[in-house]
Protein backbone atom coordinates (compact mmCIF):
# COMPACT_ATOMS: atom_id res chain seq x y z
CA UNK A 1 0.00 0.00 0.00
CA UNK A 2 2.85 2.21 0.72
CA UNK A 3 4.30 1.84 -2.42
CA UNK A 4 1.28 2.19 -4.58
CA UNK A 5 0.70 5.54 -2.76
CA UNK A 6 4.18 7.27 -3.44
CA UNK A 7 3.58 5.44 -7.00
CA UNK A 8 0.54 7.60 -7.56
CA UNK A 9 2.11 10.77 -5.57
CA UNK A 10 5.10 10.41 -7.54
CA UNK A 11 2.84 9.88 -10.76
CA UNK A 12 1.01 13.41 -9.96
CA UNK A 13 3.91 15.25 -9.08
CA UNK A 14 5.82 14.42 -12.30
CA UNK A 15 2.43 14.90 -14.87
CA UNK A 16 1.90 18.07 -13.13
CA UNK A 17 5.71 18.93 -13.56
CA UNK A 18 5.24 18.34 -17.55
CA UNK A 19 3.21 21.42 -18.06
CA UNK A 20 4.18 23.28 -14.85
CA UNK A 21 7.74 22.26 -13.72
CA UNK A 22 8.20 22.27 -9.51
CA UNK A 23 11.12 21.51 -7.26
CA UNK A 24 10.25 20.05 -3.98
CA UNK A 25 12.58 21.93 -1.30
CA UNK A 26 13.38 20.29 1.86
CA UNK A 27 14.51 22.67 4.70
CA UNK A 28 15.47 21.40 7.93
CA UNK A 29 17.51 20.88 10.65
CA UNK A 30 17.51 20.16 14.66
CA UNK A 31 15.23 23.07 16.45
CA UNK A 32 16.90 26.65 16.40
CA UNK A 33 18.86 25.77 13.68
CA UNK A 34 17.47 28.67 11.65
CA UNK A 35 14.77 26.99 9.57
CA UNK A 36 11.84 29.79 9.68
CA UNK A 37 14.44 32.39 9.49
CA UNK A 38 16.37 30.75 6.07
CA UNK A 39 12.47 30.22 4.41
CA UNK A 40 11.18 34.17 5.56
CA UNK A 41 14.45 35.46 3.88
CA UNK A 42 14.83 33.47 1.36
CA UNK A 43 11.17 34.53 -0.24
CA UNK A 44 11.69 37.72 1.23
CA UNK A 45 14.75 38.19 -1.05
CA UNK A 46 13.37 36.65 -4.36
CA UNK A 47 9.44 38.44 -3.64
CA UNK A 48 11.81 42.05 -3.34
CA UNK A 49 14.53 41.55 -5.78
CA UNK A 50 16.85 41.09 -3.54
CA UNK A 51 20.64 41.36 -3.72
CA UNK A 52 21.24 38.48 -5.01
CA UNK A 53 24.91 38.54 -6.86
CA UNK A 54 25.86 34.88 -6.92
CA UNK A 55 22.28 33.61 -7.88
CA UNK A 56 23.03 33.89 -11.83
CA UNK A 57 19.49 34.18 -12.60
CA UNK A 58 18.60 37.10 -10.20
CA UNK A 59 22.02 38.85 -11.05
CA UNK A 60 21.50 38.25 -15.06
CA UNK A 61 18.43 39.97 -14.97
CA UNK A 62 16.33 36.82 -16.19
CA UNK A 63 14.37 36.59 -13.44
CA UNK A 64 10.47 38.53 -14.54
CA UNK A 65 8.28 38.02 -11.61
CA UNK A 66 8.54 36.29 -8.53
CA UNK A 67 4.85 35.53 -6.68
CA UNK A 68 3.62 33.21 -4.22
CA UNK A 69 0.70 30.66 -4.48
CA UNK A 70 -1.46 28.50 -3.57
CA UNK A 71 0.44 24.99 -2.16
CA UNK A 72 -0.76 22.03 -3.93
CA UNK A 73 -1.21 19.90 -0.45
CA UNK A 74 -4.36 20.87 1.30
CA UNK A 75 -3.31 19.23 4.33
CA UNK A 76 -0.22 20.39 4.81
CA UNK A 77 -0.45 23.94 7.16
CA UNK A 78 0.83 27.00 4.86
CA UNK A 79 4.92 28.55 6.03
CA UNK A 80 3.03 31.58 7.90
CA UNK A 81 5.46 33.75 5.85
CA UNK A 82 3.30 37.46 6.21
CA UNK A 83 4.19 36.63 9.78
CA UNK A 84 7.02 35.83 10.15
CA UNK A 85 8.27 38.73 7.74
CA UNK A 86 6.39 41.42 9.60
CA UNK A 87 7.51 40.22 12.69
CA UNK A 88 11.32 40.63 11.50
CA UNK A 89 10.40 44.14 9.60
CA UNK A 90 8.02 45.96 11.98
CA UNK A 91 8.65 44.59 15.73
CA UNK A 92 12.69 43.87 14.68
CA UNK A 93 12.27 40.70 16.99
CA UNK A 94 12.54 36.75 15.44
CA UNK A 95 9.77 34.75 14.24
CA UNK A 96 8.35 31.86 15.90
CA UNK A 97 10.22 28.82 15.30
CA UNK A 98 9.11 25.69 13.41
CA UNK A 99 7.34 23.41 15.04
CA UNK A 100 5.90 21.20 12.55
CA UNK A 101 5.42 20.63 8.87
CA UNK A 102 4.59 23.41 6.83
CA UNK A 103 4.72 24.64 3.12
CA UNK A 104 5.05 27.46 0.59
CA UNK A 105 4.94 27.50 -3.04
CA UNK A 106 6.63 30.64 -4.54
CA UNK A 107 6.55 30.79 -8.54
CA UNK A 108 9.06 32.10 -10.95
CA UNK A 109 9.06 33.27 -14.42
CA UNK A 110 12.00 33.57 -15.62
CA UNK A 111 13.96 33.91 -19.11
CA UNK A 112 16.41 31.01 -20.39
CA UNK A 113 20.08 32.22 -19.91
CA UNK A 114 20.25 30.09 -24.16
CA UNK A 115 18.17 31.08 -26.35
CA UNK A 116 17.74 27.28 -27.57
CA UNK A 117 16.05 27.09 -23.97
CA UNK A 118 13.83 30.37 -24.47
CA UNK A 119 12.42 29.21 -27.39
CA UNK A 120 11.29 25.53 -25.41
CA UNK A 121 11.17 25.82 -21.74
CA UNK A 122 7.91 28.18 -20.72
CA UNK A 123 10.20 29.76 -18.42
CA UNK A 124 7.81 29.22 -15.16
CA UNK A 125 9.38 26.95 -11.90
CA UNK A 126 7.23 26.55 -9.02
CA UNK A 127 9.10 25.65 -5.88
CA UNK A 128 7.62 24.25 -2.77
CA UNK A 129 9.20 24.80 -0.07
CA UNK A 130 8.73 21.98 2.68
CA UNK A 131 10.05 23.05 6.49
CA UNK A 132 10.13 20.31 8.76
CA UNK A 133 11.70 19.52 12.03
CA UNK A 134 14.97 17.73 11.45
CA UNK A 135 14.04 15.96 15.07
CA UNK A 136 11.41 13.97 12.67
CA UNK A 137 14.30 12.16 10.50
CA UNK A 138 16.06 10.51 13.40
CA UNK A 139 13.12 7.89 13.61
CA UNK A 140 13.81 6.71 10.98
CA UNK A 141 15.63 4.08 13.04
CA UNK A 142 12.99 2.94 15.12
CA UNK A 143 11.24 1.47 12.08
CA UNK A 144 13.49 -1.59 12.42
CA UNK A 145 12.93 -1.72 15.93
CA UNK A 146 10.25 -3.49 18.07
CA UNK A 147 9.49 -2.29 21.47
CA UNK A 148 11.82 -4.26 23.63
CA UNK A 149 14.74 -3.46 21.53
CA UNK A 150 14.02 0.49 21.36
CA UNK A 151 13.40 0.10 25.42
CA UNK A 152 16.74 -1.39 25.77
CA UNK A 153 18.24 1.21 24.48
CA UNK A 154 16.78 3.99 25.40
CA UNK A 155 16.42 2.92 29.19
CA UNK A 156 20.85 2.15 28.58
CA UNK A 157 20.79 5.56 27.40
CA UNK A 158 19.21 7.59 30.17
CA UNK A 159 21.59 5.09 32.95
CA UNK A 160 24.66 7.00 30.81
CA UNK A 161 27.00 8.75 33.63
CA UNK A 162 26.23 11.93 31.47
CA UNK A 163 22.90 11.75 31.60
CA UNK A 164 21.87 9.94 34.60
CA UNK A 165 20.81 12.71 36.21
CA UNK A 166 18.85 14.22 33.76
CA UNK A 167 16.99 10.90 34.06
CA UNK A 168 16.33 10.57 38.05
CA UNK A 169 12.60 10.84 37.90
CA UNK A 170 11.92 8.66 35.21
CA UNK A 171 14.42 6.24 36.12
CA UNK A 172 12.72 6.39 39.68
CA UNK A 173 9.20 5.96 38.35
CA UNK A 174 10.25 2.29 36.25
CA UNK A 175 10.79 1.08 39.60
CA UNK A 176 7.54 1.48 41.08
CA UNK A 177 5.39 0.40 37.43
CA UNK A 178 4.52 -3.20 37.27
CA UNK A 179 4.67 -4.18 33.49
CA UNK A 180 1.83 -6.59 33.94
CA UNK A 181 -0.56 -4.85 35.82
CA UNK A 182 -3.53 -3.97 34.16
CA UNK A 183 -2.83 -0.66 32.21
CA UNK A 184 -4.37 2.27 33.27
CA UNK A 185 -4.14 6.15 31.08
CA UNK A 186 -2.59 8.21 34.21
CA UNK A 187 0.18 5.50 34.55
CA UNK A 188 1.22 5.89 30.93
CA UNK A 189 0.63 9.58 31.01
CA UNK A 190 2.66 9.81 33.60
CA UNK A 191 5.61 7.64 32.56
CA UNK A 192 5.23 9.33 29.31
CA UNK A 193 5.93 13.16 30.86
CA UNK A 194 8.82 12.12 32.70
CA UNK A 195 10.06 10.52 29.84
CA UNK A 196 9.41 13.71 27.63
CA UNK A 197 11.04 15.44 30.36
CA UNK A 198 13.79 13.80 30.64
CA UNK A 199 14.79 14.09 26.64
CA UNK A 200 13.35 17.79 26.91
CA UNK A 201 16.51 18.28 29.63
CA UNK A 202 19.08 16.51 27.45
CA UNK A 203 17.86 18.60 24.59
CA UNK A 204 18.30 22.01 26.86
CA UNK A 205 21.96 21.01 28.12
CA UNK A 206 23.04 20.68 24.39
CA UNK A 207 25.68 18.18 24.47
CA UNK A 208 22.65 15.12 23.39
CA UNK A 209 20.33 15.85 19.79
CA UNK A 210 20.84 12.96 18.17
CA UNK A 211 19.85 10.15 20.16
CA UNK A 212 16.86 11.26 21.65
CA UNK A 213 13.90 9.47 20.26
CA UNK A 214 11.21 9.48 19.39
CA UNK A 215 10.89 12.81 17.82
CA UNK A 216 7.95 13.49 19.19
CA UNK A 217 8.48 13.41 21.81
CA UNK A 218 10.58 16.71 21.68
CA UNK A 219 8.64 17.86 18.50
CA UNK A 220 4.63 16.67 18.64
CA UNK A 221 3.68 18.71 15.82
CA UNK A 222 -0.23 18.60 15.98
CA UNK A 223 -0.01 14.99 17.56
CA UNK A 224 0.32 16.76 21.20
CA UNK A 225 -1.54 14.35 24.11
CA UNK A 226 -2.73 11.88 20.69
CA UNK A 227 -2.73 8.28 22.23
CA UNK A 228 0.15 7.34 19.43
CA UNK A 229 2.79 9.51 21.48
CA UNK A 230 1.53 8.70 25.10
CA UNK A 231 4.13 5.89 25.46
CA UNK A 232 7.46 5.30 27.04
CA UNK A 233 10.43 3.22 27.26
CA UNK A 234 9.66 0.25 29.71
CA UNK A 235 12.08 -2.40 31.25
CA UNK A 236 10.31 -5.26 29.37
CA UNK A 237 12.11 -8.34 28.58
CA UNK A 238 12.64 -8.99 24.42
CA UNK A 239 10.53 -11.97 23.19
CA UNK A 240 8.54 -11.90 26.18
CA UNK A 241 4.46 -11.88 25.83
CA UNK A 242 2.57 -9.65 28.04
CA UNK A 243 -0.80 -10.34 29.18
CA UNK A 244 -3.70 -8.34 27.41
CA UNK A 245 -4.50 -5.71 28.30
CA UNK A 246 -1.20 -5.26 30.77
CA UNK A 247 0.91 -1.70 30.84
CA UNK A 248 3.71 -3.41 28.90
CA UNK A 249 1.14 -4.75 26.15
CA UNK A 250 -0.66 -1.25 25.71
CA UNK A 251 2.96 0.52 25.65
CA UNK A 252 4.31 -2.17 23.17
CA UNK A 253 1.10 -1.27 20.92
CA UNK A 254 1.41 2.52 21.24
CA UNK A 255 5.18 2.25 20.25
CA UNK A 256 3.63 0.09 17.12
CA UNK A 257 1.11 2.72 16.33
CA UNK A 258 3.24 5.26 16.67
CA UNK A 259 5.56 3.74 13.58
CA UNK A 260 2.22 3.66 11.14
CA UNK A 261 0.06 6.67 12.06
CA UNK A 262 2.98 9.03 13.13
CA UNK A 263 6.77 7.99 11.51
CA UNK A 264 5.53 6.06 8.03
CA UNK A 265 3.11 9.00 6.98
CA UNK A 266 5.95 11.50 7.33
CA UNK A 267 8.63 9.82 5.54
CA UNK A 268 5.72 8.50 2.70
CA UNK A 269 4.09 11.72 2.22
CA UNK A 270 6.66 14.34 2.35
CA UNK A 271 10.27 13.10 2.55
CA UNK A 272 10.09 10.91 -0.31
CA UNK A 273 8.94 13.46 -2.55
CA UNK A 274 11.50 16.18 -2.13
CA UNK A 275 13.75 16.69 -4.76
CA UNK A 276 16.13 18.85 -2.77
CA UNK A 277 17.35 19.56 0.55
CA UNK A 278 19.11 22.12 2.53
CA UNK A 279 20.02 20.88 6.13
CA UNK A 280 20.61 24.03 8.31
CA UNK A 281 23.09 23.51 11.43
CA UNK A 282 24.25 25.32 14.34
CA UNK A 283 27.49 24.75 14.74
CA UNK A 284 28.77 27.34 17.00
CA UNK A 285 26.15 26.55 19.57
CA UNK A 286 27.56 22.74 19.75
CA UNK A 287 31.25 24.19 19.81
CA UNK A 288 30.56 26.21 22.82
CA UNK A 289 28.76 23.43 24.59
CA UNK A 290 31.90 21.37 23.87
CA UNK A 291 33.33 18.27 21.87
CA UNK A 292 30.76 15.91 23.20
CA UNK A 293 27.98 18.38 22.01
CA UNK A 294 30.10 18.36 18.39
CA UNK A 295 30.90 14.59 18.49
CA UNK A 296 26.79 14.48 19.18
CA UNK A 297 26.13 16.48 15.91
CA UNK A 298 28.08 14.58 13.71
CA UNK A 299 25.93 11.20 14.74
CA UNK A 300 22.82 13.39 13.76
CA UNK A 301 24.43 14.43 11.09
CA UNK A 302 24.94 11.00 9.89
CA UNK A 303 22.01 9.48 11.13
CA UNK A 304 19.92 12.43 8.88
CA UNK A 305 22.16 11.40 5.78
CA UNK A 306 21.27 8.09 6.33
CA UNK A 307 17.41 9.03 5.86
CA UNK A 308 18.85 10.31 2.07
CA UNK A 309 20.25 7.06 0.77
CA UNK A 310 18.16 3.90 2.50
CA UNK A 311 19.36 0.42 1.64
CA UNK A 312 17.29 -0.78 -0.79
CA UNK A 313 16.05 -3.02 1.14
CA UNK A 314 15.07 -1.13 4.20
CA UNK A 315 11.35 -0.03 4.01
CA UNK A 316 11.94 3.84 3.17
CA UNK A 317 14.37 2.59 0.47
CA UNK A 318 12.13 -0.38 -1.21
CA UNK A 319 9.57 2.85 -2.29
CA UNK A 320 12.10 6.15 -2.17
CA UNK A 321 12.26 6.55 -6.11
CA UNK A 322 12.61 10.25 -6.13
CA UNK A 323 16.28 10.44 -5.23
CA UNK A 324 17.46 13.59 -3.67
CA UNK A 325 20.01 15.11 -5.91
CA UNK A 326 21.10 17.71 -4.25
CA UNK A 327 21.98 18.41 -0.29
CA UNK A 328 23.31 22.08 1.09
CA UNK A 329 24.85 21.75 4.53
CA UNK A 330 24.78 25.09 5.81
CA UNK A 331 25.82 26.34 8.96
CA UNK A 332 23.94 29.43 9.98
CA UNK A 333 24.11 32.37 11.66
CA UNK A 334 27.85 33.10 10.17
CA UNK A 335 26.69 36.84 10.89
CA UNK A 336 27.70 36.00 14.39
CA UNK A 337 31.73 35.70 12.96
CA UNK A 338 34.16 37.96 11.53
CA UNK A 339 34.10 37.48 7.74
CA UNK A 340 37.49 35.71 8.59
CA UNK A 341 36.04 33.15 10.37
CA UNK A 342 33.99 31.74 8.15
CA UNK A 343 36.35 29.43 6.38
CA UNK A 344 37.29 27.77 9.18
CA UNK A 345 33.81 27.46 9.91
CA UNK A 346 32.78 25.80 6.85
CA UNK A 347 36.57 23.98 7.17
CA UNK A 348 34.28 22.34 10.71
CA UNK A 349 31.14 21.77 8.85
CA UNK A 350 32.93 20.05 6.35
CA UNK A 351 34.99 17.66 8.59
CA UNK A 352 31.47 17.05 10.32
CA UNK A 353 30.02 16.23 7.08
CA UNK A 354 33.09 14.58 5.81
CA UNK A 355 32.73 12.00 8.96
CA UNK A 356 28.86 11.46 8.78
CA UNK A 357 29.26 10.75 5.14
CA UNK A 358 32.34 8.40 5.90
CA UNK A 359 29.65 7.13 8.87
CA UNK A 360 26.23 6.62 7.06
CA UNK A 361 28.43 5.18 3.76
CA UNK A 362 26.70 7.95 2.24
CA UNK A 363 27.25 8.61 -1.32
CA UNK A 364 25.23 9.35 -4.75
CA UNK A 365 24.05 13.55 -4.09
CA UNK A 366 25.81 16.08 -4.78
CA UNK A 367 26.31 17.78 -1.47
CA UNK A 368 28.16 20.92 -0.45
CA UNK A 369 28.85 23.02 2.28
CA UNK A 370 29.08 26.59 3.60
CA UNK A 371 28.49 29.48 6.34
CA UNK A 372 25.84 31.50 5.66
CA UNK A 373 23.42 34.08 7.73
CA UNK A 374 20.03 34.47 6.34
CA UNK A 375 19.61 37.67 7.78
CA UNK A 376 22.50 39.51 8.43
CA UNK A 377 21.95 41.22 12.21
CA UNK A 378 25.82 42.51 12.52
CA UNK A 379 28.40 44.72 10.00
CA UNK A 380 32.23 43.86 10.73
CA UNK A 381 34.41 47.10 12.15
CA UNK A 382 37.70 46.38 13.79
CA UNK A 383 39.37 48.07 16.97
CA UNK A 384 42.28 48.73 18.40
CA UNK A 385 43.11 47.11 21.14
CA UNK A 386 46.67 47.84 22.99
CA UNK A 387 48.24 48.38 19.24
CA UNK A 388 45.89 44.94 17.88
CA UNK A 389 43.63 45.65 15.24
CA UNK A 390 40.49 43.42 16.50
CA UNK A 391 37.99 42.04 13.90
CA UNK A 392 34.76 42.68 15.89
CA UNK A 393 31.29 42.27 15.27
CA UNK A 394 28.98 45.74 15.57
CA UNK A 395 25.17 45.05 16.13
CA UNK A 396 22.06 45.50 18.54
CA UNK A 397 22.23 42.69 21.23
CA UNK A 398 18.45 41.61 22.33
CA UNK A 399 16.92 43.24 25.35
CA UNK A 400 18.29 40.93 28.55
CA UNK A 401 21.40 39.43 26.12
CA UNK A 402 24.83 39.00 28.55
CA UNK A 403 28.46 39.02 28.22
CA UNK A 404 30.41 38.68 31.38
CA UNK A 405 28.36 41.30 33.73
CA UNK A 406 27.13 43.50 31.30
CA UNK A 407 23.43 43.20 30.12
CA UNK A 408 22.41 44.82 26.82
CA UNK A 409 19.19 46.73 27.02
CA UNK A 410 17.77 45.91 23.11
CA UNK A 411 18.35 49.51 22.21
CA UNK A 412 22.49 50.13 21.76
CA UNK A 413 24.64 49.39 19.16
CA UNK A 414 27.59 47.38 20.38
CA UNK A 415 31.32 45.97 18.96
CA UNK A 416 31.68 42.54 19.99
CA UNK A 417 34.59 40.48 19.51
CA UNK A 418 33.36 37.13 19.33
CA UNK A 419 36.46 34.93 19.57
CA UNK A 420 38.60 32.98 16.80
CA UNK A 421 37.58 29.53 15.68
CA UNK A 422 39.90 27.05 15.83
CA UNK A 423 42.10 26.44 12.28
CA UNK A 424 42.16 22.48 12.62
CA UNK A 425 38.78 21.79 12.90
CA UNK A 426 39.83 18.41 14.38
CA UNK A 427 40.89 20.06 17.88
CA UNK A 428 37.12 20.47 18.55
CA UNK A 429 36.27 16.70 18.43
CA UNK A 430 38.51 15.83 21.76
CA UNK A 431 38.65 16.78 25.16
CA UNK A 432 42.02 19.20 25.21
CA UNK A 433 44.24 19.06 27.59
CA UNK A 434 43.81 22.52 29.97
CA UNK A 435 43.60 24.97 26.85
CA UNK A 436 40.28 24.57 26.16
CA UNK A 437 39.31 25.78 23.00
CA UNK A 438 37.88 29.66 23.89
CA UNK A 439 33.92 29.63 23.84
CA UNK A 440 32.65 32.26 20.83
CA UNK A 441 30.75 34.89 22.51
CA UNK A 442 27.40 34.62 21.21
CA UNK A 443 24.84 36.88 22.06
CA UNK A 444 21.12 37.11 20.22
CA UNK A 445 21.46 40.63 17.81
CA UNK A 446 18.05 41.80 16.92
CA UNK A 447 17.03 41.45 13.40
CA UNK A 448 18.16 44.59 11.43
CA UNK A 449 17.09 47.25 9.71
CA UNK A 450 16.52 46.96 5.47
CA UNK A 451 18.86 48.28 3.30
CA UNK A 452 18.12 50.26 0.14
CA UNK A 453 19.83 49.78 -3.05
CA UNK A 454 22.33 51.24 -4.91
CA UNK A 455 19.65 53.08 -6.49
CA UNK A 456 17.87 53.97 -3.22
CA UNK A 457 14.70 51.99 -4.09
CA UNK A 458 14.12 48.66 -2.97
CA UNK A 459 14.56 47.75 0.32
CA UNK A 460 16.24 44.15 1.10
CA UNK A 461 16.85 42.31 3.71
CA UNK A 462 20.82 42.00 4.25
CA UNK A 463 22.57 38.84 4.64
CA UNK A 464 25.63 36.17 4.08
CA UNK A 465 25.81 34.03 0.89
CA UNK A 466 22.14 33.56 0.57
CA UNK A 467 22.67 33.63 -2.82
CA UNK A 468 25.06 30.96 -3.12
CA UNK A 469 22.91 28.91 -1.28
CA UNK A 470 19.86 29.53 -3.88
CA UNK A 471 22.68 29.32 -6.61
CA UNK A 472 23.50 25.69 -5.49
CA UNK A 473 19.80 24.54 -4.75
CA UNK A 474 18.08 25.94 -7.75
CA UNK A 475 20.50 27.50 -10.41
CA UNK A 476 20.73 24.32 -12.90
CA UNK A 477 17.01 24.57 -12.36
CA UNK A 478 16.69 28.11 -14.00
CA UNK A 479 19.01 28.29 -16.45
P1 LIG B 1 14.08 26.94 13.60
O1 LIG B 1 13.73 26.28 14.90
O2 LIG B 1 15.04 26.08 12.83
O3 LIG B 1 12.89 27.38 12.81
O4 LIG B 1 14.95 28.24 13.99
P2 LIG B 1 14.63 29.79 13.70
O5 LIG B 1 14.68 30.08 12.25
O6 LIG B 1 13.42 30.20 14.44
O7 LIG B 1 15.94 30.43 14.37
C1 LIG B 1 16.18 30.33 15.76
C2 LIG B 1 16.88 31.56 16.25
O8 LIG B 1 18.19 31.63 15.71
C3 LIG B 1 16.21 32.86 15.80
O9 LIG B 1 15.18 33.22 16.69
C4 LIG B 1 17.37 33.83 15.80
O10 LIG B 1 17.62 34.30 17.13
C5 LIG B 1 18.54 32.97 15.39
N1 LIG B 1 18.84 33.06 13.96
C6 LIG B 1 18.40 32.23 12.98
N2 LIG B 1 18.92 32.59 11.79
C7 LIG B 1 19.70 33.67 12.01
C8 LIG B 1 20.53 34.52 11.18
O11 LIG B 1 20.65 34.34 9.95
N3 LIG B 1 21.20 35.52 11.82
C9 LIG B 1 21.11 35.76 13.15
N4 LIG B 1 21.78 36.76 13.69
N5 LIG B 1 20.33 34.99 13.95
C10 LIG B 1 19.65 33.97 13.40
Amino acid sequence: ADEARLVLDTFADRTTGLFHPTVRLGVTGLSRAGKTVFITALVHNLLHGGRLPLFGAQAGGRILRSYLEEQPDDAVPRFQYEDHIRTILEDRAWPQSTRAISELRLTIDYESASGWGRMFSGGRLSIDIVDYPGEWLLDLPLLDKDFATFSTEAIARARLPSRRHLAEDYLALLDTVDLTAPADEPTALALHASFAKYLTACRADRTALSTLPPGRFLMPGDLEGSPALTFAPLPVEPGHAYPKGSLAALLARRYEAYKTVVVKPFFREHFARLDRQILLVDVMQAINAGPEAVRDLETALADILACFRPGRSSWLGSFLTRRIDRILVAATKADHLHRDSHRRLEAIVRRILDDAIARAKFSGARTDVLALAAIRATREASVEDRGDRLPVIVGTPAAGETIGDETFDGKTETAIFPGDLPADPARLFVESDGGTTDPIRFVRFKPPKLERDAAGMTLSLPHIRLDRALEFLLGDRLA
